[in-house]
């Protein structure tokens, strides 16, 4: 019997899925996604001129797709660094800690931002989830120390000199301080927020992680997860919010 599809065309289709797949996988939660999807519809539009045999409008595509590979290495350097990076990463904030670690971890987070909203102290920290932190780890310095409420706010005392920046928690590992976030460029975002706010926006636009922000001028907390700013939060509220968002973590 002669089949349509024999098993080479079978292993190629799985392969070409795999692949496909994973490379999807490796933008998630980045700009590049939109790109990607871009990508797939020149693709498809390419296909179809060359079946039409549009031979000078070939021409140009097939020059344009040389360059543009160049030109995506370029632009999409750090999301293709995270995807490398992610790759490696399997011991995560959620799998490699059990669910008591981890409400020990977020309730000395949360007591921390609470005194120092009281004192009128400013804070940033952000908690990785998927989206590997480390280019913003390597912009400030490295503690990699155990989490408690005396250490936070011992880092946002402003004469402190590690208090400008932002925390990360790596891991359930206060893992460093004084980091830098890119700044949001977004212009929805009220005047009333400053840079502090900007930066933890800035952050989450680019990755998946969670922010909490004390606010020095208002003395409230906010939390920055998915791209938006919820500002002026219970303890309840963040605490709850953090556990939920987590609990989504790959693996
Ligand atoms: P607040 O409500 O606390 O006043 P804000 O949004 O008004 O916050 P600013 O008053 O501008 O922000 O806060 C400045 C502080 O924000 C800086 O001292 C620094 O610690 C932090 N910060 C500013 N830019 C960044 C950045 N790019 N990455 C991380 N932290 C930053
Ligand atoms: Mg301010």
């Amino acid at each position: 019997m002669n089949f349509p599809m024999d098993w080479k065309t079978i292993i190629e289709i799985a392969i070409l899925w795999f692949l496909i797949y994973h490379i999807m996988l490796f933008f998630e939660g980045t700009r590049a996604i939109q790109v990607l999807r871009g990508i797939i519809i020149i693709l498809v539009a390419f296909f179809v001129i060359q079946r039409m045999n549009l031979e000078v409008v070939d021409w140009i595509f097939t020059k344009l797709f040389a360059i543009s590979v160049i030109a995506i290495l370029v632009i999409f350097h750090p999301e293709i660094r995270q995807g490398l990076a992610r790759l490696g990463q399997r011991h995560l904030f959620g799998t490699a800690l059990r669910e008591e670690e981890i409400n020990l971890i977020l309730s000395e987070i949360i007591n921390a931002t609470e005194l120092l909203s009281r004192e009128k102290i400013g804070a940033l920290i952000a908690i990785e989830k998927n989206d590997s932190l480390n280019p913003y780890i390597e912009s400030g310095v490295a503690i990699d120390a155990k989490v408690s409420s005396d250490l936070i706010q011992t880092i946002f005392t402003p004469k402190s000199l590690l208090h400008d920046g932002a925390l990360i928690i790596q891991h359930g590992r206060a893992i460093a301080a004084g980091c830098l976030f890119p700044l949001s460029e977004s212009q929805d975002i009220n005047r009333m927020f400053g840079t502090r706010h900007r930066a933890a926006l800035g952050l989450s636009e680019e990755t998946d992680a969670v922010i909490i922000i004390v606010s020095e001028e208002r003395q409230d907390m906010s939390l920055v997860y998915q791209g938006k700013l919820h500002k002026d939060l219970s303890r309840e509220t963040i605490l709850s919010k953090i556990k939920e968002l987590l609990k989504y973590k790959n693996e």
